[in-house]
């Protein structure tokens, strides 16, 4: 062999070490050590090596292979059908050859039908029921041998222990994933930070950590759900559809939960408009996915079709742009908030996620930094998903380089006006004390203040306002009243008229809620519903600034940290001359009428909310529903009297409509609410 030839094996045989390292850690340990953009760059480089030099082949090699070995300390289970893995495309050209290949095979390019689905976030489970009986369930392991965790299979509820109806066949393996939605990922975590637990990085970790537990209990008591997506073995003659679609139908009439947004569609044109509509839904399901699956309909076709070594040929994934990147980690500066919080900021060697250039993450608090062991100079993952603010996820501790590293230091002062800081036991984060005489905190204070939701000064900027401030013009909100058209005219892109229209909003702002009122003080943790709770339950700030820690807990939405928090702020001094300020300004909102609980307007009504919201959360939305007595319950049912549907609300929906429920959608509850004057 010459040398360069000597050189490709070489470097085939550490790729290929690389991807083991990389396999254990993420099917055997749930904890990958890369984001999977840099596994599938490095699979990339090993195939691509592989067939321009098909001598160096090895049916060993992790490019022919399924997932990680089954954990001996399970029991294994022989897999009767092998449980294969997906091709990937991830571009419409990508797709368009997928199509094509499918076309050559088959000798024929009549435009196909295709089953698609999301391509859920977890790990593939084969469950086996035996005369409607669930009687073993096991892992993919590495496609030919699994583990055996019916146990753990058997805790999960949505996954039926006993199918429904008469017809299925003696033995039916349903196929499918194993997920954790993500608002049971995020209660997870913040329970294993809390409790020094293993913090899992992702969902799909998170899901295979939980469902791979010797402990059936531990896997019990995590947020666990199922979708069925296909079948493996089943007793031959039974009855089951020859087409895909159908027999996932199949599945749900027997009581197996399959996917809601699967569509049957036609031609690698719809496969691309099904791509886009679930992309755009992504950011509002309830479980992550990352991408979405096609697969041939027809099972006579996808039988002429076959495999090949790791996957079908009949199938394929669609991947969306990773959400997860590697970089470097150059720098952490700390920024001070409203309420005085102090946040750790990483700044990061651009990179693209997702077609975003990223350099700044947060690390969120003293915490998080001695949880992740981040140094500065360290490589790290970074997350950014959807609007969520990136995210440091974890150090690659592979590729450190001591000498390289440098401790992140917490200030002990404030970074922006010298005060001390300090930190209250059993809370994470890190405060500046320094109030309203630190700049960073005024500047905060005071864009809260004039912020649509509160006093909505219009016209007034947030560098306007950090101009004020860092000119001395303004100390506390109050002095915004005090500001005259030329002292603003004279400002950085300003000039008479803008000036002169800044003064008259202020004037007009200047007519408000009490409710608004309260919300544009900003005490801690008092957010717009809660501020409209204490609003309607005192009715005068007089009431609420005397209101003692016993009568503020009998309000609606308020528990015993926000009482705390309303007193300690009404105590404070430099707070109640801020108050008489704003007041001696001519800051006035009308009278709240005494009104009795049997004169609610929308007493004696259950309503349930569904999906995503647009211009309020569904906590504010039920806040504001509870203080016009409303009810709010979780689930629909012949009691409720009406739903409110925001985007993409799915099964409610549907129970709702059977029932022959109200709905209403969030332009009918936005007009609700202001007609009764909770908004
Ligand atoms: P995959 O996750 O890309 O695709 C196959 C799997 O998709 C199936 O086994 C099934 O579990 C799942 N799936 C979800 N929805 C489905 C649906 N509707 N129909 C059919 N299947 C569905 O493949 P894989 O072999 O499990 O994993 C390979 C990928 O895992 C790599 O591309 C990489 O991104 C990642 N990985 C990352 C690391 C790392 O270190 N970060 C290591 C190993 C693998």
């Amino acid at each position: 062999m010459n040398d360069s030839l000597n050189q490709i094996k070489q470097q085939i045989t550490e790729l290929r070490s690389l991807l083991e390292d990389y396999n254990y850690q993420y099917y055997v340990e749930d904890n990958p050590s890369v984001p999977d953009a840099e596994y599938d760059r490095v699979m990339k480089e090993l195939i691509s090596l592989e067939q321009a030099h098909p001598e160096f082949q090895s049916p060993d090699s992790p490019s022919q292979k399924v997932g990680g070995e089954a954990l001996s300390v399970f029991e294994q289970v022989e897999h009767r059908v092998p449980m294969l893995s997906l091709d990937n495309v991830f571009s419409d050209d990508e797709l368009k050859a997928f199509e094509q290949r499918i076309f050559d095979r088959l000798k024929n390019s009549q435009p196909l039908e295709f089953s698609c689905e999301p391509k859920l976030d977890g790990l593939a489970i084969s469950i086996l029921y035996r005369d409607g009986k669930l009687v073993q369930a096991a892992t993919r392991g590495d496609g030919r041998v699994g583990e055996n965790v019916t146990d753990n299979i058997k805790t999960i509820r949505s996954i039926p222990l006993k199918l429904r109806g008469d017809n299925y066949p003696a033995e039916l393996e349903v196929r499918g994933e194993v997920f954790m939605p993500k608002a049971g990922f995020e209660k997870l975590n913040v329970y294993q930070k809390e409790n020094g637990g293993k913090v899992f990085a992702n969902p799909r970790n998170a899901a295979a950590g939980s469902l791979r537990q010797l402990d059936s209990k531990i896997t019990a008591a995590r947020p666990l759900a199922f979708y069925a997506y296909s079948t493996g073995y089943f007793s031959p003659g039974a009855d089951i559809a020859g087409s895909h679609f159908a027999r996932m139908m199949q599945l749900k009439g027997w009581g197996l939960p399959v996917c809601p947004v699967i569509k049957k569609v036609t031609g690698s044109d719809e496969l691309a408009e099904y791509y886009n509509w679930i992309g755009e839904q992504r950011n509002n399901l309830a479980y992550e996915i990352d991408g979405v699956v096609y697969k041939v309909d027809s099972i006579e076709l996808q039988e002429t079709l076959g495999f090949v070594a790791r996957a079908p040929r009949w199938a394929t994934a669609h991947k969306f742009p990773a959400q997860e990147e590697i970089t470097k980690l150059l720098d952490v500066e700390f920024q001070v908030g409203r309420t005085g919080a102090i946040t750790p900021v990483a700044r990061l060697q651009p990179v693209s996620v997702g077609g975003v250039t990223v350099s700044n993450a947060t690390l969120h608090n003293a915490d998080e930094i001695a949880r992740l062991q981040i140094k500065i100079g360290d490589t790290v993952i970074i997350r950014r998903a959807g609007d969520v603010i990136p995210q440091v996820v974890s150090v690659v501790e592979e590729k450190r380089c001591d000498a390289e590293l440098k401790d992140i230091v917490f200030p002990t002062e404030c970074p922006v006006c010298g005060s001390h800081v300090e930190r209250i036991e059993d809370e994470a984060v890190t405060r500046c004390s320094g109030g309203l005489i630190c700049g960073a905190q005024l500047k905060e204070s005071i864009k809260h203040f004039a912020s649509r939701k509160a006093l909505d000064v219009d016209g007034l900027g947030n560098k306007l306002v950090e101009a004020f401030v860092d000119l001395n013009l303004i100390k506390t909100p109050a002095d915004l009243f005090t500001l005259s058209a030329e002292q603003i005219a004279k400002m950085e892109r300003m000039g008479p008229k803008s000036a002169e229209n800044l003064v008259n909003s202020l004037q007009k702002s200047k007519q408000t809620t009490l409710a608004k009122f309260l919300y544009s003080l900003g005490i801690r943790e008092v957010g717009e519903a809660t501020a409209n709770n204490l609003a309607l339950y005192f009715k005068t700030l007089d009431a609420v600034q005397n209101a003692t820690y016993e009568q503020l807990i009998e309000v609606n939405d308020v528990g015993k940290v926000v009482a705390e928090h309303i007193v300690s702020f009404f105590s404070e001094a430099h707070n109640q001359a801020v108050i008489q300020a704003l007041l001696d300004a001519g800051i006035h909102w009308p009278e709240i009428k005494a009104v009795s609980e049997d004169e609610l307007p929308l007493k004696d009504k259950t309503f349930v909310l569904t999906g995503t919201l647009s211009t309020m959360g569904r906590n504010d939305a039920k806040a504001h529903l509870q203080t016009l007595g409303a009810k709010v319950s979780g689930s629909v049912s012949a009691k409720t009297h009406y739903l409110v549907a925001g985007e993409s609300a799915g099964s409610k929906l549907s129970k709702a409509q059977d029932l022959g429920v109200e709905i209403l959608n969030e332009d009918d509850l936005t007009a609700l609410l202001t007609e009764h004057g909770a908004i």
